[in-house]
């Protein structure tokens, strides 16, 4: 084996859900002729509308002259030239900006984008001054946690709950009387919609967080992996907030297309520039024949329109199916919590003063063949102990409505033994 440096090490450690994965995907290997429910994935579904029409881009693409010069050519770091300006069109129609070209930077997928900024913005400053990266309000995406080479960095602020016991339900809310915004401070991130909760932070908690970042020209970036317009997975409404400081980041992964790794930053153009030569060190440029059939899509409006009209109901009428579920089969006296289903491909649900550990919880629902994530991992940079942290589960939307009905009829009666065992 080679040596390794402090940052080798680092990057080779499986972090958060990565670790949880390898399990999950042994236990699925071991099989023992049990089948299993799987709700842990993050992986959307293969939508048939969805995939017919990057395969109607990519025939397009075929057909065209374009061919040769998107896929035989190197290109600009910045991205492809065609999806740039089928971006800046669409978002200055759409929400009345005036982006240019020189606004928006194509990485390959988005979660690249969070690890240039997370380094060119949050580490040692030349003067040796610790720069944070903030995620201002924990439980939020897994993979943040591993972006940054000097992981001291990552701090994450506690929430405070919103809590409808009669109905079952809470909502995540920043705590700003705890959050900290400085001249410390090197970037804020935060995912709107939320991976793993499906909070949807409201416009107004944006303003603020940017509001806060602003004097110090904190960048701001603002994960819309989920958002709209593509692939508009918000179930309630969701306008994006743009401004000075702010980084409206996007992803075509959760819009069809994981495997081509479309990330999108929007912003200030001193703010894009870094990242863009950040991007040109680590790889030159993202590959440009899924930037190729996205501007198509784009362009032609159709994207938007099956975001709205196929990919968000789907998911929808999943999170319905999961929440009526619970609602029969769980007891009413149990002490369960479902976050607000406000978007994203994800239920969060909390288990208030669960007597076992989101870990063990998890173990014993494999036992009855169902599988969900335990939720201590969605809390990165998050040091302080909090009873919180294992006491919540992520159960994925990605599975049949069959499968979710019994999914969650089952975790009810292992959570009714749970309880009463003690
Ligand atoms: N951000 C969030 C909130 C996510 O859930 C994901 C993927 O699951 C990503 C970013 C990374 O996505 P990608 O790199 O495919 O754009």
């Amino acid at each position: 084996k080679p040596a390794l440096t402090q940052i080798g090490m680092q990057m080779s450690n499986l972090t958060g859900v990565r670790a949880i994965m390898k399990d999950i995907v042994e236990t699925l290997q071991a099989g023992n002729g049990q089948e299993f429910i799987n709700l842990s994935a993050g992986n959307p579904l293969i939508l048939p509308e969805v995939e017919q029409l990057w395969r109607d881009c990519t025939q397009e693409l075929l057909d065209g002259s374009e061919y040769g010069d998107v896929v035989c050519r190197y290109g600009s770091s910045q991205g492809y030239g065609s999806l740039i300006s089928a971006i800046a069109t669409d978002f200055n129609r759409r929400y009345n900006l005036n982006l240019t070209s020189r606004n928006i930077l194509i990485t390959p997928g988005s979660q690249s984008l969070y690890f240039y900024a997370a380094n060119a913005f949050g580490g040692y400053t030349a003067s040796g001054n610790l720069k944070r990266i903030v995620l201002p309000l924990s439980p939020d995406y897994t993979g943040y946690g591993g972006v940054s080479l000097v992981p001291e960095s990552l701090i994450a602020y506690k929430p405070t709950l919103d809590i409808d016991a009669a109905s079952h339900q809470f909502k995540y809310r920043p705590d700003f009387s705890q959050l900290e915004i400085t001249e410390d401070t090197g970037c804020v991130i935060f995912s709107r919609p939320c991976n793993p909760t499906g909070n949807v932070m409201t416009d107004d908690e944006v303003r603020k967080i940017a509001a806060l970042a602003a004097p110090y020209n904190v960048p701001v970036l603002i994960d819309s992996a989920y958002g709209p317009p593509f692939p508009a997975l918000n179930f309630t409404e969701l306008t994006p907030v743009f401004g000075d400081n702010i980084l409206h980041c996007m992803s075509l992964s959760k819009a069809g297309l994981p495997g081509e790794r479309i990330g999108v930053a929007i912003g200030d153009e001193q703010i894009i520039q870094v990242l863009e030569s950040f991007q040109t060190n680590m790889c030159i440029h993202p590959s440009r024949y899924g930037q190729a059939i996205a501007s198509r899509a784009i362009n032609s409006g159709k994207l938007a329109d099956i975001s709205t009209a196929v990919i968000r109901p789907f998911y929808k009428d999943k999170f319905a199916v999961l929440e009526s579920t619970l609602s029969q089969a769980m007891s009413k006296d149990l002490p369960w919590l479902l976050h607000r289903g406000e978007g994203a491909i994800f239920a969060w649900l909390w288990l208030k003063d669960l007597p076992i550990t989101d870990w063990e919880f998890y173990q014993q629902l494999k036992q009855v063949g169902v599988i969900v994530v335990p939720g201590s991992t969605f809390f990165p940079g998050l040091q302080e102990e909090w009873t919180h942290k294992h006491q919540c589960l992520r159960i994925s939307l990605t599975a049949s409505d069959d499968e979710i009905v019994t999914g969650m009829q089952r975790l009810a009666k292992l959570t009714e033994q749970i309880y009463q065992l003690t």
